[in-house]
C-alpha cells in the first residue's frame, strides 16, 4: 500500500511525523480525505480531530485550526496546538470546558465569547479525541 508522510507541527513540537495511508481532516469547508498523489492544496483547518489510517490502525490527533498544506507525497499540518491521544490531559480539558461554557453563560461582556467560543471546541475535540 502506498503511503505518504504526515507532519503535524506547532510552534512548541513536532507532534507527528510519520508515514501513512490516508489522513482524514476537517478543512473549513468541508471534510478532507487525503490519499497519496493527491492533487496539492492549501485549506485553513476547523478545530478538530484528524484521522489518520496506517495499515489496519486508526488513530485520532486533535488538530487546534491552523493549515494543511498537500504536496504530492507530503501532507503538512502547522497548527498553534495538536495533541495524540496519549497527550491529553482529560481533567484539564473538562476543567476548560467547565470554564467556557460559565463565560458563555454569563450575561457580562467582560468576556470575550468569540474567545470563550474557541476555548470550548478546543477543549470538546479534545474530550472527544480521547474518548474515541
Ligand atoms: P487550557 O485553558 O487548559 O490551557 P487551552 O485550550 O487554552 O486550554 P491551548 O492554548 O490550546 O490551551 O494550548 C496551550 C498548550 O497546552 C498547547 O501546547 C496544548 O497542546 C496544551 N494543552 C492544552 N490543553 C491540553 C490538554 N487538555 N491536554 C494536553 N495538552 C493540552
Amino acid at each position: 500500500m502506498s503511503t505518504l508522510r504526515l507532519e503535524i507541527v506547532t510552534p512548541e513540537r513536532i507532534v507527528y511525523e510519520e508515514d501513512v495511508n490516508m489522513v482524514v481532516a476537517h478543512g473549513v469547508a468541508g471534510q478532507l480525505g487525503i490519499l497519496p498523489h493527491h492533487v496539492p492544496l492549501i485549506t485553513p483547518l476547523k478545530i478538530a480531530a484528524l484521522k489518520v489510517k496506517k495499515g489496519n490502525s486508526e488513530e485520532l490527533i486533535a488538530v487546534h485550526g491552523g493549515f494543511m498544506e498537500v504536496r504530492k507525497d507530503k501532507v503538512v499540518v502547522l497548527a498553534e496546538a495538536a495533541e495524540q491521544v496519549s497527550d491529553i490531559d482529560v481533567s484539564r480539558a473538562n476543567l476548560a470546558k467547565e470554564r467556557a461554557e460559565q463565560r458563555l453563560a454569563g450575561k457580562d461582556d467582560h468576556y470575550d465569547h468569540k474567545r470563550a467560543e474557541m476555548a470550548l471546541q478546543r477543549a470538546v475535540t479534545r474530550i472527544q479525541t480521547h474518548g474515541k
